[in-house]
């Protein structure tokens, strides 16, 4: 078989700050798109960085009581999202230390990638 396989490291689905472009974390960091932020759709990420963390805050969400950080993009200090420090229902502890950055505050592209150039366009 003739198939060259490439590897690239890095082009890995990039999230960004959508106000200032500042990198915050990428797909294979991705956990669930199913949450729900103050702007609608809001994703759950195992890391994200460049971030600023708010006092901790008692919020009650619909799957039971949490103590969340506000996360800001270090920045431009936009909101982004917020931070699980602490679940008290057994079945959200899953979230304790991840962050949700809401669709709307963030940009998705493509990461860094390599391009190989050819000159088959040209005649
Ligand atoms: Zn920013």
């Amino acid at each position: 078989m003739g198939k060259i396989f490439l590897e690239h490291t890095g082009g890995n689905r990039v999230f960004s700050c959508a106000r200032c472009e500042t990198h915050l974390t990428n797909r294979s960091e991705l956990i669930s798109t199913r949450f729900t932020g103050a702007t609608g759709r809001a994703f759950l990420f195992n890391k994200v960085v460049n971030l600023t963390y708010s006092e901790n805050q008692d919020r009650v969400m619909l799957t039971g009581r949490h103590m969340v950080r506000d996360v800001c993009c270090k920045s431009c200090n936009t909101k982004l999202g917020w931070m699980y420090e602490y679940a008290t229902e057994e079945n959200q502890r899953y979230k304790e230390g991840r962050v949700i950055l809401e669709r709307a505050l963030v940009t998705e592209s493509d990461g860094i990638e390599e391009r190989i150039s050819t000159n088959e366009n040209h005649h």
